[in-house]
This record gives C-alpha cells, structure tokens and sequence, in this order.
C-alpha cells in the first residue's frame, strides 16, 4: 500500500465511521467540547484533557488472571458489528478506536492474539509508521499504558499533536548527546523536568532494529513485577526519509496516587499519551485536583530521571 493511498485511506475509514457508528460518533462529538488545562513545568507542556468516556482505560485489568477473564476486543471474532477493519499490512488491521483522546485516533492490532511485545514487532513498528507518515505510531508497553496487554497492538495520531514531539525535535536541532551510532542510525540521550530517554534517528530500518535492540536488552528490566520486557513507551514517524523514534523508558506502571484508598486517589494508568505530553483525566474531581507539582510527581514516579544516562549500550 502506497503512502499517500495509507493516509487517505485511513482519514476515509474515519469518515465513514464517523457516519456509520454511533458509539465513535457520540465520543468523537464529545472530544470536540472536552475540557483542557495547559499546565507548563519549566520548558515542558502538558495538556490535561478531561475525558470521562476513558475511564475504562484508565482502570483497565491487565493483570493476567484479570485479562483471562475478559473476551479480547481487538481479536476478529469479538469486534464490534459496526467496527470495519482495512489491511493495511499483511498482518495488521487498521482499526478505529472508539474512545478517541485525539482528532484522529486508529488501532493497529496484530491479525493473531499475540501477547503485547516490542522487540519481535519492531521491524513492523517501522514499516507500518513509515506507511503512515504523516502520523505518529506509538507503542505502550504491557504495563505502560497498553489496556489490552495480551493482543499485540500499536496506535497511530496525527504527528504533532503530543507536546514531546516537539519539545524532542526542538532539542535535537539545538543538539543531543549521542548515545551510540551504528550504520545510518544514531541514538541521543534526552531528558527534561518530567522525563528522561532516548531519540533514535535512522534512515535505515535494519540499522534502526540492530540499534534498537541494544538499547533494549541494556534498559532496565523487572522481571520481580512480572515484566517480560523493559517497560516503555515508543513513539515513531517518518519524515524526509528518516524515522524519528522516541523511546521513554518506564519506572513504574502507575503512580502510588492510583492505589491511595484516601483524599489523594488520583484514577491514571499513564500511556504513551500521557507520558507525550496529552495527559488523559476520567474523573472531573482529579482534573479539578491537577497542579504542575502533582503531575512532576507523578512523571517521576512513573518514568526514569537522569539516571537513565548510566545506561551502557
Ligand atoms: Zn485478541
């Protein structure tokens, strides 16, 4: 599929459903008058939006006796009637998601009911994001945000619409340590007052696989916490023949707020969008409770600092 086809194809499925199904139409209309607070941490931007239709992500079960006990929504047999689906790779569907937080939001699920992995899919996490150029493809992690952790899936917005993607390009033309190079791929070190990682950049998809991986297998695992990989989030586009990889290692799933049984409860489950900068609230009494000290409290606990940098690749 050619890459202006992929993009028009996927903004013609979004019309379309648009028309054809009422549960995404009535959220779409929604996202439209959603509440935003721009709350600014030194040189960084998050938007808080206020959108109480993601209130089943943000409390998803994805503790493995809890998914067992749920039918898989993005496996072919249990897609709503009213979902179309469009192969946009031999082994991905586009799909899209019903409870949108942007102006454009698609699901890209795996054809099989495969567990939520990176590294065996990364190859086509490039491919897919450079079919979708134009877009930012990102990846949660099974416990970075992913609330089907067990069907492996990316998602895909329009680039732009995360506050990190800039403050990132920003940093990289005012220039970043680098990290590593190998081939045409380069990897930089960034870090800002919520969070620390890592910018890979590569024209070259076999170099940006090989750089990845090493990346990968030296980030931080957990594996006491039931971690089968690094926990992280990714974000990719493709522009000017080049991909643009962001990679945010995590420290922690959910910050102590989630679990507090006190005044102090805050309902979050931090996602690539959250940590880019779109920080997604269900519950009106947590928006009203959002400050710039709560929010730095809670990219701390939930994303790595400096120590990052001690990495060895
Ligand atoms: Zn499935």
């Amino acid at each position: 599929m050619g890459q202006r086809n992929a993009m028009d194809i996927a903004s013609a499925l979004l019309e379309r459903q648009k028309k054809s199904w009422p549960l995404l139409a009535t959220n779409y209309r929604a996202l439209e008058d959603v509440k935003i607070k721009t709350v600014r941490i030194q040189e960084e931007t998050v938007r808080v939006q206020y959108n109480p239709a993601r209130i089943l992500s943000s409390n998803a079960k994805v503790e493995p006796h809890e998914v067992r006990q749920r039918p898989c929504f993005l496996c072919l047999t249990s897609l709503p009637a009213a979902q179309e689906k469009i192969a946009i790779h031999p082994l991905y569907w586009l799909l899209c998601n019903p409870y949108p937080i942007f102006q454009a939001h698609f699901t890209l699920p795996y054809r099989y009911h495969r567990a939520q992995r990176i590294l065996p899919y990364f190859a086509d996490f490039l491919r897919l994001s450079k079919n979708l150029s134009g877009y930012t493809l990102f990846y949660n992690g099974p416990r970075c945000g992913a609330s089907l952790p067990d069907h492996l899936h990316f998602q895909a917005v329009m680039s732009g619409e995360m506050p990190l993607e800039a403050e990132v390009e920003r940093k990289l033309k005012k220039g970043l340590p680098i990290v590593k190079r190998l081939g045409t791929a380069t990897l930089y070190w960034f870090s800002d007052s919520l969070r620390s990682g890592f910018v890979l950049l590569s024209s070259n998809s076999a170099d940006a696989l090989r750089l990845f991986e090493s990346l990968y297998h030296a980030l931080p695992l957990q594996p006491l916490e039931g971690d089968e990989e690094p926990k992280m989030n990714l974000f990719a586009n493709y522009k000017d023949r080049q991909w643009r990889i962001i990679i945010v290692p995590r420290r922690a799933h959910r910050p102590r707020q989630y679990w507090a049984m006190d005044e102090t409860h805050f309902l979050t489950s931090p996602g690539a969008a959250d940590i880019g900068g779109l920080f997604v609230v269900p519950r009106q009494e947590d928006f009203a409770k959002v400050t710039p000290a709560l929010l730095q409290d809670i990219y701390g606990q939930v994303c790595w600092g400096r120590e990052l940098m001690n990495v060895r690749i």
